[in-house]
């Protein structure tokens, strides 16, 4: 075959250089749902993203001194990672409580998970925030942040330039970073988990929190007073507001209970 010389090689290159990376890093196979995502971010870029930005914001909000509660979220937070582990091994899991009345948490890639002590005035009781944290976990490894990331890298930059944004990934740490994060309020616009990224982490969520001997009957109760405690308020928790209808999120997890709960029953005897 004849080589190309010249530009047209280095064009060449450059062109099969990112198609290669579109289809070697480009798919990612979520967890136990077993739907194909984007993931044009490279692993260990994703988790550094995820670490920088998680550092800014323990730097930017204050750490709640509450140790009850703190060590709470850590420990059931490290219970439920434990489980969801085999899906993403080798992250660097860190659950931080954040002093803050807002009711909410989220996820950054690569295993940093935060919550707000306002989260307990909706979650009372570990079974509860289990719920929260293995809609969190769930999040991290299903790589819905690298998905996010991936799409508004097609869109904004197209193919081509995504090439030279994961070169330059210094100057794009930030930017991206928040994106993952869906930090609204900081970038001035507000680019949420799409709806299906939250029914799955729903889905998974709930999977891993009863594996890891957390009773899902609590997840319909739970969810039922997040939104009671919203009802007609206009600042919703991204994870409220991009979801379907309370509705539909009680019938989805009706669906899905019976396997949650066999997956409870064998906790349980595999530890009472
Ligand atoms: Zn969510």
């Amino acid at each position: 075959m004849k080589r190309l010389t010249g530009r047209g090689a280095s064009l060449q290159t450059l062109v099969s250089g990112v198609l290669l990376s579109v289809f070697l890093l480009g798919c990612h196979v979520v967890p136990d749902t077993g739907r194909r995502s984007l993931a044009l971010i490279p692993a260990d870029q994703e988790a550094a993203l995820g670490e920088s930005a998680f550092s800014e914001i323990k730097q930017e909000e204050r750490i709640s001194t509450d140790r009850e509660k703190a060590e709470m979220v850590e420990r059931v937070g490290r219970r439920i990672a434990a489980v969801a582990e085999e899906d993403l091994p080798g992250l660097d899991w860190e659950f931080v409580l954040f002093d803050n009345d807002v009711i909410n948490a989220f996820a950054l890639p690569g295993g940093k998970v935060g919550v707000y002590t306002g989260l307990f005035q909706v979650a009372r009781t570990e079974d509860e925030l289990a719920v929260v944290m293995g809609h969190e976990v769930a999040h991290v490894t299903a790589r819905h942040g690298n998905e996010r990331m991936s799409n508004y890298l097609l869109i904004s930059l197209g193919g081509v330039a995504l090439d030279v944004a994961l070169r330059e990934q210094e100057a794009q740490t930030r930017q991206m970073a928040m994106i993952a994060y869906g930090a609204g309020a900081t970038v001035g616009y507000i680019l949420p988990y799409s709806r299906r990224a939250e029914s799955e982490a729903d889905e998974l969520g709930l999977y891993y929190s009863a594996r890891a001997g957390y009773d899902p009957r609590e997840a319909p109760r739970f969810w039922e007073r997040m939104a009671e405690a919203f009802e007609g308020q206009a600042g919703m928790p991204t994870f409220l507001a991009t979801h379907p209808s309370h509705g539909t999120r009680v019938r989805d997890l009706e669906k899905i209970m019976p396997r949650a709960m066999r997956y409870y029953e064998e906790a349980q005897r595999q530890d009472p």
